[in-house]
């Protein structure tokens, strides 16, 4: 039987919603800990509190982005235990790295890395019996920024194609698998509407994403801007849109390439 115990950690914004969640996974008297997340003294006393009577085995890390890595060394050397993640990041040095498929024990369970790459290269998620911490790849009250749409996409059918029964998000409450398909239904949707603005006459960066994302505020139109020149490169890759030379008063234009009108 797995038991979790959410720990919010207090850095709410507008790409971490209410904070981030660092959960304390157990097994018996057995536990880990996914995702510390940033180094903040009042956050890290908490999560020791929640693992009081429990003996941590492991310290997990979803992906090295500084809302979800840089405390897992310091939770890792509290508990004398080793931190693990795809890669190392910035302000995170793992001490054994997790390719897809690994295991760690704990209590009788086992965890298993599951590689998720698209909103970073490096993402896990964590599946232990039904239940699968997705960490960025899957956010709760919000959609994901993403670096790779390609990858994302693939990223998502695979936890689509498993047996799991409840989500637990890097930020924002616990989900239904049900929002895998609304999540995969959602970037169809974006795509669509980007190839929809292109063959609409939008040949710029900036002319989808005022088409695209109109009303959006100012602090996410960057995001939304990458998010755009993400979507292109995946329709450029899949050939349904070509890049046309550089022009110098509007930089970057593209087109439909022949034929995918849609
Ligand atoms: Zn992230």
């Amino acid at each position: 039987m797995i038991s979790v115990r959410t720990v919010l950690c207090p850095n709410p914004g507008p790409f971490t919603g209410p904070g981030t969640n660092t959960y304390v996974v157990s097994s018996g008297s057995e536990a880990v800990i996914i995702d510390p997340g940033p180094v903040h003294d009042g956050h890290q006393h908490s999560t020791i509190e929640a693992a009081a009577g429990l003996d941590v085995e492991a310290v997990l890390v979803t992906h090295t982005h500084p809302d979800h890595a840089p405390a897992a060394n310091r939770i890792a050397d509290h508990f004398a235990v080793p931190a693990y993640s795809f890669s190392p990041g910035p302000d995170f040095a793992p001490d054994r790295l997790l390719a897809d498929g690994d295991r760690v024990g704990f209590g009788g369970a086992e965890i298993v890395a599951i590689h998720t790459p698209g909103h970073t290269d490096d993402h896990l998620c964590f599946q232990v019996d039904g239940l699968l911490f997705t960490g960025d790849h899957i956010m709760g009250g919000s959609t994901v920024i993403i670096e790779n749409a390609t990858t994302y996409l693939q990223s998502l059918r695979r936890i689509a194609d498993r047996e799991v029964e409840t989500l637990y998000p890097g930020h924002g409450p616990v989900l239904e698998p049900a929002v895998i398909e609304m999540y995969i239904a959602h970037r169809q949707e974006r795509e669509r509407q980007i190839v929809a603005s292109v063959s609409g006459g939008a040949e710029t960066v900036d002319a989808i994403v005022a088409e695209v994302y109109a009303g959006v505020p100012g602090e996410v139109l960057a995001a939304a801007r990458r998010q755009v020149e993400v979507q292109l490169r995946k329709l450029v890759e899949d050939g349904r849109l070509q890049w046309l030379r550089a022009d110098d008063d509007v930089g970057e234009r593209v087109q439909l390439t022949q034929g995918s009108q849609d």
